[in-house]
């Protein structure tokens, strides 16, 4: 099949269009076709959606998909397809369905039948890994850190032996607590990449340990949009641990090894690199729960 015939639009088929994250020139031509040629396009906040489709004069039918709708305008979307419209799903910037609403509406489709088609684009985490200067041979995706601050930390915590390297989004009002609570699971001489404002005039990576990034955070109010990529850890190797939550690892050595809870705490510590008391914390907010 030649790209021409594999461009057309196809009825009865959702269309994942990737906008850009920050540079209108990153639209891509079969994005633009695509929006173009589809028979209506799903939009997370369709003034957003408007601007973009008037900078390419792109005039088309919008119906909005987002997160606290999903449901219904989901079911929506899906009786159109089924009737045999097409559909470009776009959110405001990035890949549909990477921490934008998409995830639910790919998964609807594929349940009942509907041909899903990927256009691709920007997507911030790709574009951060790749400028982060840390191993992209092997990496995991955490997206947005969820909850209050002890799921977050329980989290960080259960990642603190993760060997890949690590992507995180973050707002930037949240970013300096969010490094500080990543400076107490990872250790302050965990290496780390600040991608700010990717594809923007004010574009910067900054490279740092996370004690040093502490430092500068508490200096420099972050501003704009922020990717962190975490190095993995490097010495846990085969380690038999790696794939143990923090509290599943200080039972380990409870249960199998015979210690008590302190002696426990103490060596899962060691084992991780982290200090006691905030293994101690988290393995006492796993217990009382
Ligand atoms: N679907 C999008 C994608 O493909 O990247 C991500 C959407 S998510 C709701 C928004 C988060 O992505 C931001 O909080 C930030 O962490 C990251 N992000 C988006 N655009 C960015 C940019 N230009 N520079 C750095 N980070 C960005």
């Amino acid at each position: 099949m030649s790209d021409t015939e594999k461009n057309k639009i196809l009825p009865s088929t959702l269309y994942l269009v990737a906008t850009p994250i920050g540079n209108l020139d990153d639209m891509t031509f079969r994005a633009v076709k695509t929006l173009t040629e589809c028979d209506f396009i799903a939009a997370e906040d369709t003034r957003v959606t408007a601007k973009l489709l008037s900078a390419y004069e792109i005039k088309k039918p919008l119906v909005t998909y987002e997160e606290h709708t999903k449901r219904s305008a989901g079911e929506m979307i899906l009786s159109r397809l089924k009737n045999g419209e097409s559909c470009a799903l776009v959110t405001d910037a990035g890949t549909p369905a990477i921490s934008d609403p998409g995830e639910d509406l790919v998964r609807l489709c594929a349940e009942n039948g509907i041909n899903v088609v990927a256009v691709p684009g920007a997507c911030a985490a790709v574009n951060a890994l790749a400028l982060s200067g840390l191993s992209t041979r092997r990496f995991v995706f955490e997206g947005f850190l969820e909850g209050k601050d002890n799921a977050k930390k329980e989290r960080l915590n259960t990642l603190a032996g993760e060997d890949r390297s690590i992507i995180f989004y973050e707002a930037p009002h949240r970013l300096a607590e969010t490094v500080a609570m990543m400076a107490d699971a990872f250790g302050r001489d965990r290496k780390a990449a600040f991608c700010r404002e990717l594809t923007k005039r004010n574009e910067e990576v900054l490279r740092f340990t996370l004690g040093d990034a502490l430092t500068h955070f508490e200096k420099t109010e972050p501003r704009g949009e922020f990717v962190i990529v975490v190095d993995g850890r490097k010495d846990s190797g085969d380690a038999f641990w790696v794939n143990m939550t923090l509290p599943e690892h200080v039972l380990y050595y409870v249960d199998k090894m015979g210690l008590d809870k302190m002696s426990a705490v103490k060596a899962a510590a060691k084992d991780r690199g982290l200090p006691k008391n905030a293994v101690y914390k988290e393995f006492l907010n796993h217990e009382n729960k």
